[in-house]
């Protein structure tokens, strides 16, 4: 016997439809690519994103046809996840950071049909032009007095788009698992793969993101993503701020501290987004120039490991909570998130941010699993680590166009998505990463953790970011190397840091040696790129014991 109940497929554009209709009145406010800041509501940026959604049918875009942004936060860019999803296209969002030859290569994998780009990704784009076959229309996200003299033919003004197009448009009753975004992973490894999110997928993961448990939003906030909309879609925020009416802030380009903290007090907001480099630069900015937070209550980090010296920083000094998160461009991001169980509140503050140094417990429709070399599952004793596997109806199941074969493993009729992440469970089910598979360090056939060692040095008050890599060992095969970027102005020796790690850790895990450096390079999406550290340092000689 069938249920009797309605069967409206999950659909992206009635997220819009509900922000519009039963909270019109919120606020979306954008620091613009031109500098000043920009005031709308839910009904005005769902009537503008009708209007686009009569552009791309002029456009001649149909229904599963690739649209490209190059983007930052903004409400154009947001009237765009409405438009070309709710319409039947999909929204392919580039990361600018991305090196040029990259995005000819993800433009020309996706096939994407037109591009929107903010006007500060001109010359990348006038760069890039010459070498895309499937592009067919370049659309400023401008007025037309910004884009005076641009020089590339054909180009297309978005403001005009607006202008000259209505605003009825009825959302197409699409099937819910219709493809409707498209991000591609950052390619530390190999090509960058696309991930096809579909409706249901992108839906199904708001609903369970915006839990109390997870990320808990509602109407009362005001939610500040720093976390690009070119990175998993934001972590969802942009649908997840339409499920539940939240105002909305976007911050533009400018991540710097001083911008972001501007906004963050100006625009009330109480719920932020973003990885720990931009976090780290915002602090910096706050605790020296004695400032604090009037509204914030609580940050989402994730993307890297939240190193405890920044929780404490953030929950200590500024009252804002940290909400530690684990995600993946594969997982829509979000698959678990730290926050305690009833049991847990009664322990100690150490206790307790033992407990916040981990990713979390899985959200409802994720499940997670790790096992060992052999494929069997390995016990939930907070000690055993082994391969972090996902599933969930937001996890993916194949790639862009059925690159690199099925990336899943199979057992007893259950497909996992191996995620590459090396991971404890405990026994509550709080999940900790120990390591990006292949940055973990193997001495003497052991693992050390290199995120516990960046843990470490990072509580320490001279250093502003360090990265622990494997340099080779005559010995133990493997050692750890600690590459460590002073704070401005700071003290510190070699010796004072390694001598910090006595009593923190087994003896063993200690590094053997110390280099500081101007910079660690980082990825397209703020992540410390190990790989390249690994090639400058693997003739290192590590001093005798
Ligand atoms: P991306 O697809 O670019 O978002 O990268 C996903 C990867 O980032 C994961 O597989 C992890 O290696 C890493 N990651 C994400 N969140 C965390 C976190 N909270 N702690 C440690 N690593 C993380």
């Amino acid at each position: 016997m069938n249920g009797q109940m309605q069967q409206p497929p999950l659909l992206i554009s009635n997220l819009l439809i509900h922000a519009e209709r039963h909270h019109g009145e919120q606020e979306v406010v954008s620091r613009r690519v031109e500098g000043d800041i920009h005031r709308t509501t839910y009904r005005e940026l769902a009537a503008r994103a009708r209007r686009m959604a009569n552009a791309l049918k002029t456009l001649g875009i149909g229904q599963g046809q690739r649209v490209a942004t190059l983007a930052w936060n903004g409400y154009r860019h947001m009237e765009l996840y409405y438009a070309v999803s709710g319409s039947g296209a999909v929204l392919h969002t580039l990361n600018p950071r991305l090196h040029a030859d990259w995005l000819v290569y993800i433009i020309e994998h996706a096939e994407d049909q037109i591009v929107f780009f903010d006007m500060s990704f001109l010359p990348l784009i006038q760069a890039i032009a010459p070498r895309l076959k499937c592009v067919k229309t370049f659309v400023a996200l401008s007025d037309p007095d910004n884009m005076a003299g641009t020089d590339l033919p054909g180009l297309l003004c978005y403001e005009d788009l607006i202008a000259t197009h209505g605003d009825q448009f009825d959302w197409p009753a699409l099937d819910e698992n219709a493809a409707s975004s498209l991000c591609y992973t950052s390619g530390t490894t190999g090509n960058p793969k696309g991930v096809l999110y579909s409706h249901r997928s992108t839906l199904l993961h708001a609903f369970s993101a915006a839990l109390p448990d997870a990320l808990n939003c509602s109407a009362r906030d005001a939610i500040l993503p720093v976390v690009p909309m070119f990175h998993v879609n934001a972590w969802g925020l942009p649908y997840i701020a339409c499920m539940v009416g939240a105002k909305l802030v976007f911050p533009g380009p400018s991540l710097d501290g001083k911008s972001l903290y501007e906004l963050f007090e100006t625009e009330g907001v109480t719920l932020s987004a973003g990885v720990p480099t931009v976090w780290q630069a915002l602090l910096a900015h706050v605790e020296g120039k004695a400032l604090s937070f009037s509204t914030m209550k609580r940050t989402v980090i994730g993307g890297s490991a939240c190193p405890p010296a920044m929780m404490r920083a953030f929950q200590d000094k500024h009252g804002v909570a940290v909400l530690h998160a684990w995600g993946m461009t594969e997982t829509s991001p979000l698959g678990t998130i730290c926050t305690f169980k009833p049991s847990q509140l009664a322990l100690s503050l150490e206790e307790r941010y033992a407990i916040q140094a981990k990713q979390g417990r899985a959200v409802f429709g994720v499940d997670i699993k790790i096992v060992g070399d052999d494929g069997a599952e390995l016990p939930w004793d907070g000690q055993s680590s082994g391969d972090l596997l996902v599933r969930g109806p937001w996890v993916v199941s194949e790639y862009m166009r059925g690159e690199g074969g099925n990336p899943l493993r199979d057992a007893n009729g259950k497909s996992w998505f191996p995620t590459g992440d090396v991971a404890t469970i405990d026994a509550h089910g709080f999940m900790q990463i120990t390591d990006r598979a292949k940055d973990v360090i193997k001495s003497g056939g052991e693992w050390i953790g290199s995120i516990d060692l960046e843990n470490i040095a990072m509580a320490h008050p001279a250093v502003a970011m360090a990265a622990c890599i494997a340099v080779p060992h005559p010995k133990w095969d493997e050692r750890p190397l600690l590459v460590v970027v002073k704070k401005t102005g700071a003290q510190l020796t070699r010796e004072e840091l390694i001598s910090f790690y006595d009593g923190k850790i087994a003896k063993w895990w200690t590094p053997n040696d110390v280099v500081f450096v101007d910079a660690i390079p980082l990825g397209a999406t703020g992540k410390m790129l190990k790989q390249r550290l690994r090639e400058q340092f693997k003739d290192h000689v590590l001093p005798a014991a």
